[in-house]
Order: structure tokens, then sequence, then C-alpha cells
């Protein structure tokens, strides 16, 4: 993975994109993955990076903390800066 270094966040996407076959890293559905430098947007089924390690705590960009999820993973372990109303809504 050392070729990787310096990766921008695009790359480091469909990467994670292609290793992981298209599926969510958490709940293992398949996922879209946006055209590079597109707005395009699949919705909940939309293939985004979650940091292992957030980098509010010291995480980097780099693929070793990075994986690939689906919009919906990606929003409900970010929930806890959610409102718990909201949290409902994303269920
Ligand atoms: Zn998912």
């Amino acid at each position: 993975m050392r070729k990787l270094k310096g990766a921008t966040i695009e790359e480091s996407r469909i990467l994670l994109y292609k290793r992981q076959k298209g599926l969510c890293w958490y709940c293992r559905q398949p996922c879209r993955l946006p055209l590079e430098g597109s707005v395009a947007d699949h919705g909940r089924d939309t293939f985004t990076l979650d940091y292992i390690l957030p980098l509010s705590q010291g995480g980097t960009s780099k693929m070793g903390n990075l994986v690939g999820c689906c919009r919906r993973c990606n929003v409900a372990k970010g929930a806890k800066v959610l409102p718990p109303a909201l949290l409902n809504l994303v269920r």
C-alpha cells in the first residue's frame, strides 16, 4: 500500500470501492460510486469514506485509516452528533 501514499481522498475512495468490490464495509450492501468530480448523489447507497479513527481524535486521511461504506452506515455511525429526533429519521 506504500504507493498509495499521497493519494487524494477521491483516489482513495475509488481504490477502496474496488478493493471492497463496491460493498459497504459495515452492512455489505452494494454501493454506488459517484463519478469523480461529480456532485451526483445516489442517496443512501452512495459510497462514502469513513475514518476508522476520526480526524478529531488524531486519525489521518491515509488509506489505513479509511473504510468505504454506504451513506446509510456513515450517517448511522456519526449519529452521536445528531439529536435523537434525527436519529429516528435515519433509521
Ligand atoms: Zn452500509
